[in-house]
């Protein structure tokens, strides 16, 4: 994508999380690390894009990965997942948002960040006008 910048490998991280894990797999201590939230295992199953990286953790297979977005210019909806597809549109509509990549196994629930970096053309605008939501007219 054109406008990728202050792009953070988080492979160092990940190496580190996973010798933890590890070492609390050994212990028989704690499987906490692996308890993947469910809403995440969905999202992945749904919108997830099929890597090549195989899961560190066991046996599994082939990792999935998200796109989470985030910026102030994005307003209620940062926070979302977007394809790549939708990545390239939004990095020309966006002056600026923060892309974080989440690798998933959606086998034995391992995830964690990647890689983050930013998007869009420079140019500061407004966050989009608010539109009502459920909650808004329900409570
Ligand atoms: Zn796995």
């Amino acid at each position: 994508m054109w406008s990728k910048r202050k792009s953070v490998d988080y492979g160092l991280q990940r190496r580190r999380t996973l010798t933890e894990l590890q070492g609390a797999l050994r212990t028989m201590v704690s499987h906490d690390a692996l308890d993947a939230d469910p809403l995440l295992i969905r999202a992945a199953l749904h919108h997830g894009t099929l890597t090549e990286r195989r899961c560190p953790v066991a046996d599994c297979g082939r990792l999935l990965t998200l796109n989470y977005t985030f910026g102030d210019q994005l307003g209620q909806y940062s926070g979302r997942i977007k394809s790549e597809a939708e990545l390239t549109e939004m990095e020309n509509e966006f002056g600026e948002f923060t892309v974080y990549v989440v690798e998933v196994c959606t086998e034995c629930g391992w995830n964690h960040v990647v890689e983050s970096y930013v998007l869009g053309d420079g140019t500061a605008r407004k966050p989009p006008r608010r539109i009502a939501t459920v909650e808004d007219i329900y409570g």
